[in-house]
């Protein structure tokens, strides 16, 4: 695969306890009788995991949290629809390990224990002396989303979907070490948390982020039980995810890389979900599905330029959770990527809550605004792809 070379910034700038609100109930003991939550959230969006300037930043959080509570998104407005778990484990330097390398995990423990607010890498990825913890945090808040959603499925029911509200994002941290804003890969280690714990053999990984998913691609590239699904900006950061990075030796074909044309809006991401995700997923057949949710292929954002609209996060939620139930007993969680305008991003979590939970969209946005979509160059990409997987 292709090494990375541009900055990111530089392109602009046990089973853990749980205390859930929303419900008098505990997880993992649902008779088949009761009604389950639609939608299990966790928060744990690191305010100290912050730096003047930087689009990654504790402000992303907020503005999530913020953009939920205005469009009453809440376990409060929702009973017994939406949960938000409170509490949840860590997880340990061991699961971390699943992943990355022991000295880079170690390394990085000791460098923030000092306390150095520091740079780790040139996308620039920034450490502050919380780091580490945030996010083993946000791994741990990953492993307990599948616990969740696993728990809460049954033979009568689909499970719930998740989604994690989680900093610092981790899809392009390789197992070596940090890299473009990611410290841990979050939905690395989800997915063997899944096959290690729950059984769950086959796992699907989504990512819709506007850079491609390196370090996820990277630690699953010879894989043949994870099947990566990518869409990306051709040519954004980090220069990787090109259409014939298929997957080496026993994983070669379970690696989709789906480069998207700069200007690709909701009518591309509609199509190539129809032609060649959701084909792909059918053919896999796998157990969960997991999403790599950046909210950077958004118009709004000032890091690439493709045109999703929010509106386009409820279609393409609604499309994903169908495919769970379809495939995945309704197993399903997303974790947050990218994403770095904050009115966009605030808007399309919002919009996904809303498709998960199964209400309707409120986004008015009028998509006439946006500049034509290069529907041609499209077509050819979604034709060579189905050419390159057989689909
Ligand atoms: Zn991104």
């Amino acid at each position: 695969m292709q090494t990375a070379s541009t900055g990111l910034g530089r392109q602009l700038c046990s089973l853990p306890t749980r205390h859930i609100q929303g419900a008098t109930r505990a997880l993992g003991t649902v008779s088949p009788d009761v009604e389950r939550p639609k939608l299990i959230y966790i928060s744990s969006t690191a305010p100290s995991h912050d730096r003047l300037g930087h689009p990654e930043c504790a402000a992303r959080g907020a503005a999530i949290m913020d953009a939920l509570q205005a469009n009453k998104l809440t376990p409060d407005a929702l009973p017994g629809q939406l949960l938000s778990i409170q509490d949840f484990r860590r997880a340990t330097v061991d699961d971390i390990c699943a992943v990355h390398e022991r000295s880079y995990v170690l390394g990085l423990e000791n460098l923030t224990k000092s306390g150095r607010v520091d740079i780790v890498d040139n996308a620039p990825t920034y450490i502050t002396g919380t780091s580490f913890d945030d996010a083993l945090r946000a791994a741990g808040a990953a492993m307990t989303l599948v616990d969740a959603v696993v728990e809460n499925g049954s033979a009568q029911q689909p499970a719930p979907a998740g989604f994690g509200i989680c900093r610092p994002p981790g899809h392009h941290a390789v197992p070596k070490g940090p890299m473009g804003f990611c410290l841990f890969g979050s939905i690395c280690i989800a997915a063997r948390h899944a096959q290690q714990f729950h059984g769950l053999k086959r796992v699907m990984i989504f990512d819709f982020d506007v850079h491609h998913g390196n370090g996820t691609n990277d630690v699953f590239y010879e894989d043949e039980d994870v099947l990566f699904v990518s869409t990306h900006q051709q040519g954004s950061y980090p220069g990787t995810g090109k259409l014939a990075d298929v997957g080496s030796g026993s994983g070669e074909g379970t690696s989709i890389n789906l480069p998207l044309p700069g200007d690709s809006g909701d009518s591309a991401m509609m199509e190539i979900f129809d032609e060649v995700v959701g084909p792909a997923a059918q053919r896999f057949k796998p157990d969960i599905i997991l999403v790599s949710a950046g909210y950077d292929c958004h118009w709004r954002d000032p890091l690439a330029t493709l045109q999703m609209r929010s509106s386009t996060f409820h279609r393409l939620s609604t499309k994903i959770k169908a495919l769970a139930n379809e495939l995945a007993g309704g197993r399903c969680v997303f974790l947050l990527e990218g994403g770095y305008d904050l009115k966009g991003l605030g808007e399309s979590v919002s919009e996904t809550f809303r498709a998960l939970l199964g209400l309707n969209s409120v986004d008015t946005f009028n998509a006439d605004l946006l500049p034509d979509e290069p529907k041609d160059k499209v077509r050819r990409v979604i034709a060579e792809a189905k050419r390159i997987h057989s689909l």
